[in-house]
């Protein structure tokens, strides 16, 4: 069978290197090309440069479709407008695409969703096996517990993270959401700041931290009278999230266009 030919997008990003470096080492697939934004100072310069794979003799272009047109899949780590292009892209050229990015809104949500009728599109606001494997755990958890036991979620990520709470936080919420048999947008509490009153019974609760270097940790707290649990994942390097995309871009081979979890990608059901 050919090596499946793998382009990223945004490939001078802190995910984008990454993901280049992971593509270029597992031998299923090739590296068809990269873009980044037209501004960007990697224009022009060597794709295996960005990854330290040495010279690639690709150059890092600013044209998604022709991307798209050399490309059995795309994996997509940039931005939530960029990346509704992208999903837009992908549509036309009936291609598969591999969203990591996070922070879209619901109308870019939307957006997504009528690509994924046309691409084939697996998303996730964390690629990691580990962290899907929680959201079923917190799933099951807040089923079997009623709103006695609070549910606050705690996520610490590094300093450069531009959107809170993180899509893996929001994704966790919406997995306790789903097994308490409630809608996340009518019970989620995002921020607390002066005087806020006693906890609302039923509410999932948000609180983010950012600092240093810290690839991404999760915790899920639920607290009863008397007891309580806490349900942690820790990312110790981000390559975990790369590796995790590329994973998810092969099993997309051949799969009727729709919209993706890991979930799927991963046999959780
Ligand atoms: P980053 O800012 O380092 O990288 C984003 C890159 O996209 C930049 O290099 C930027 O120049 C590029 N870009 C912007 N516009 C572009 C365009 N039009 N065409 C091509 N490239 C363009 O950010 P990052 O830390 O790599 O994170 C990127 C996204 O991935 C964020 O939304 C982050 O939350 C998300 N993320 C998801 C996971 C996951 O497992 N799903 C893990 C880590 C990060």
């Amino acid at each position: 069978m050919e090596r499946y030919r793998i382009g990223i997008v945004g490939c001078a990003g802190r995910m984008g290197r990454l993901l280049l470096k992971v593509a270029g080492e597992t031998g299923a697939c090739v590296i068809a090309g990269g873009t980044e934004a037209p501004d960007s100072p990697a224009q022009g310069q060597d794709l295996g440069a960005q990854a330290g794979l040495g010279e690639l003799g690709i150059k890092v272009g600013a044209d998604p479709v022709a991307l798209f047109a050399r490309s059995d899949a795309v994996i997509d780590f940039t931005a939530p407008a960029v990346s509704v292009r992208h999903a837009e892209l992908a549509a036309q050229a009936e291609a598969v695409l591999v969203l990591g990015t996070t922070g879209f809104d619901k109308e870019q949500d939307a957006a997504i969703a009528r690509a994924a009728q046309h691409a084939t599109i697996v998303q996730a606001a964390n690629m990691s096996l580990g962290v899907n494997v929680l959201m079923e755990l917190v799933e099951r958890a807040a089923r079997a517990l009623d709103a006695d036991y609070d549910i606050e979620i705690v996520e610490i990520h590094h300093r450069y993270k531009v959107d809170a709470p993180s899509g893996t936080a929001l994704a966790l919420g919406k997995a306790a959401a789903t097994g308490r048999g409630v809608d996340l947008d009518q019970v989620a509490q995002r921020a607390r700041d002066g005087v806020t009153g006693p906890r609302r019974r039923g509410d999932i609760g948000f609180a983010t931290l950012r600092g240093g270097d810290i690839a991404g940790e999760h915790t899920v707290v639920l607290a009863g009278d008397g007891e309580r649990i806490e349900l942690t994942h820790r990312a110790t390097n981000r390559e975990v999230f790369a590796r995790g995309a590329v994973t998810a871009a092969l099993w997309a081979r051949g799969k009727p266009p729709g919209l993706y979890a890991m979930r799927d990608v991963l046999g959780l059901g």
